[in-house]
């Protein structure tokens, strides 16, 4: 895929996850591998306002080469590229339900999520949630490294999913898959629920 296209992508979708409420003001963020480093989406940019122009462009080594300068969290990206070599796309949002989630005392940090669908399990798996650290706090990225060899997506505690791709419609496919998870979750919290078995899980798996 040409760099043309890679970035008016990345603004298609980014303007699709705004508008459909996944990530609210300046929050979330996306960035896809090319031949030459990344592409980024810059700080401070709206996903639903994004200008294919001005996108963070970085080399092998992340610095700017040209746009504007890439998002703070950019060090959530570096990681998950460093640790899995076969991404192609990291895809991180601050959506409502997944938020939700990640503040709630009940879940288990191991694996956040039940296994209410297949495809879930398919575009997830296992959901740990990774500690809280405040903003800007580089101590995330080591804590997220932690987990980002066993994991394409985690979840950070009281902020939001992190999940990474083979390319930018897999993240994105797979981060609404969590994101549409949580909300199911919580819409059947107190209700007797029968999740996938664990046969039925591992033949997904499989
Ligand atoms: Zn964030």
């Amino acid at each position: 895929m040409s760099e043309t296209t890679e970035r008016e992508a990345i603004c298609a979708i980014g303007q699709s996850i705004f508008a459909r409420g996944l990530t609210a003001g300046s929050s979330g963020n996306i960035s896809v591998r090319t031949g030459s480093g990344w592409l980024m989406t810059p700080t401070n940019a709206s996903l639903g306002r994004l200008d294919p122009a001005r996108l963070s462009k970085l080399d092998h080594d992340g610095r700017l080469v040209s746009g504007d300068a890439p998002t703070k969290e950019s060090f959530l990206h570096r990681v998950m590229y460093e640790e899995r070599p076969t991404t192609g796309a990291v895809v991180h949002l601050h959506s409502t339900h997944s938020v939700a989630v990640s503040c709630l005392v009940e879940i288990d940090p191991g694996d956040v999520l039940p296994p209410i669908t297949a495809y879930y399990v398919m575009r997830v798996g296992r959901l740990p949630l990774v500690p809280y650290f405040r903003p800007g706090d580089l101590a995330l990225s080591e804590a997220v490294r932690g987990f980002a060899g066993n994991h394409h997506a985690v979840l950070l505690a009281n902020h939001g999913p992190v999940v990474a791709g083979s390319n930018l419609d897999a993240a994105v496919n797979a981060i609404e898959e969590l994101e549409e998870t949580a909300k199911l979750y919580l819409l059947l919290r107190g209700a007797e629920t029968r999740s996938l078995t664990r046969s039925q899980v591992m033949e997904l798996r499989g």
